[in-house]
């Protein structure tokens, strides 16, 4: 059989590629254009730390090179948290890193492993180097590690979790992941994607860091999308055995950071007030918007336990997940429908300003007792 002319044929992707549907981020715009208040991204409501802002003004001139390792910021990050910072890698937010936790360690014929409702990024992470997906069944939306640890076979090769994980919120105590851990075999890489780990209660600690410290099998990423408000720069970090480490960094983008993200970073990780500031707004707003919707529980409205900085809400009664996400939009709000990921049934609220919460859980009564 003779090839068609060359002209006519085109590149094909690998069917492993073909397979992925591309990450669909929080939309900032109703239908119509029109610019909405945006509680869909988990993006941090009082922007970013004034300090950060002003080192971005101040960053090394854009015609030169970035620093190759983001020396600094490894050794800020590891006074911090107390980690020799060659056991830390920088990247591109960190959704570069668990891209490359997956492509280092899982190919065609091997699996990876995480929840139903995890982060949607695992999937990807997964298909892109070849591996196929393998995923749990979930406990009430929460992490069953009984479920997870069921599922480890000799092909498994990576395990996601992320602590707290989005889009539920729910939050998987340090005995339960020390039990996930000392489940799987030495040689299955447990990722522990420490996205919102700002916002949870410092005495909550998951222990995720003591066991990347402690083992050569874990690694623990984390962001400063979220509560160091620096979605925009894409700065994330990783740490574990300096051999994980190691091969890592042979992987990823040879400039992956740059001199803004690096100098911005840098600063912020300085301000550890701002972080706490946030924290704090955080706390206090979500247990005042948890408790606004409880209230709706009636109306088949349930907000789910959240440690992070957004709460899942389903909604089982008359007003359904669909029409809110409508009518919130309506009103100015765009949140997060996730009908996508197995979620029709459900919205994923960001933790905005206080009075905006205030005015959802307003409108989602008035919806609510509209539609009986
Ligand atoms: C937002 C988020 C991230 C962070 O991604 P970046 O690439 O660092 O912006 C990672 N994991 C989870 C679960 C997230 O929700």
């Amino acid at each position: 059989m003779s090839l068609a002319p060359a002209k006519n044929r085109a590149p094909t992707p690998k069917p492993w590629i073909e397979a992925i549907h591309a990450y669909v981020p929080g939309k900032s715009s109703g239908a119509d254009g029109r610019p909405l208040i945006k509680l869909s991204a988990n993006e941090n409501p009082l922007g970013t730390s004034p300090a950060a802002l002003a080192a971005r003004a101040a960053a090394v001139e854009p015609s030169l090179y970035p620093d190759p390792d983001s020396t600094a910021l490894r050794r800020a990050l590891g006074e911090l948290h107390d980690i020799d910072p060659a056991r830390i890698l920088c990247g591109t937010g960190s959704g570069e890193l668990l891209t490359l936790a997956a492509s280092a360690y899982a190919g065609p014929g091997d699996e990876v492993l995480y929840v139903r409702y995890g982060f949607s990024l695992y999937e990807i992470a997964a298909r892109r180097c070849g591996a196929t997906p393998v995923v749990a069944p979930d406990a009430d939306y929460g992490t069953d590690v009984d479920a997870l640890l069921s599922l480890v076979s000799e092909r498994t090769r990576v395990v996601f979790i992320a602590n707290p994980n989005n889009p539920t919120g729910s939050f998987l105590p340090r005995d339960e992941l020390a039990r996930l851990h000392a489940g799987l075999p030495s040689e299955v890489l447990l990722v522990v994607d420490q996205a919102y780990v700002e916002y949870v209660a410092p005495e909550d600690d998951d222990g995720a860091l003591a066991l990347a410290a402690a083992h050569g099998n874990v690694l623990v990423t984390r962001t400063f999308s979220k509560a160091y408000g620096l979605a925009g720069e894409r700065v994330g970090w990783a740490t574990g055995a300096t051999e994980l480490i190691e091969v890592l960094n042979r992987i990823r983008g040879p400039f992956n950071l740059s001199n803004s993200a690096q100098a911005v970073a840098l600063a912020a990780v300085r301000d550890v007030r701002f972080v706490e500031h946030s924290r704090l707004h955080n706390l206090q707003t979500r247990a005042r918007f948890v408790q606004a919707l409880e209230a709706l529980g009636n109306h088949g409205i349930r907000p789910l336990p959240s440690e992070a900085n957004f709460v899942l809400v389903t909604f089982e009664g008359a007003l359904t997940a669909e029409v809110a996400y409508n009518g919130l939009a309506e009103r100015g709000y765009i949140v997060r429908w996730l009908p996508g990921q197995g979620l029709p049934h459900a919205l994923r609220f960001t933790v905005g300003h206080t009075h905006d919460m205030d005015a959802i859980a307003a409108a989602l009564r008035q919806m609510a007792e509209a539609s009986k």
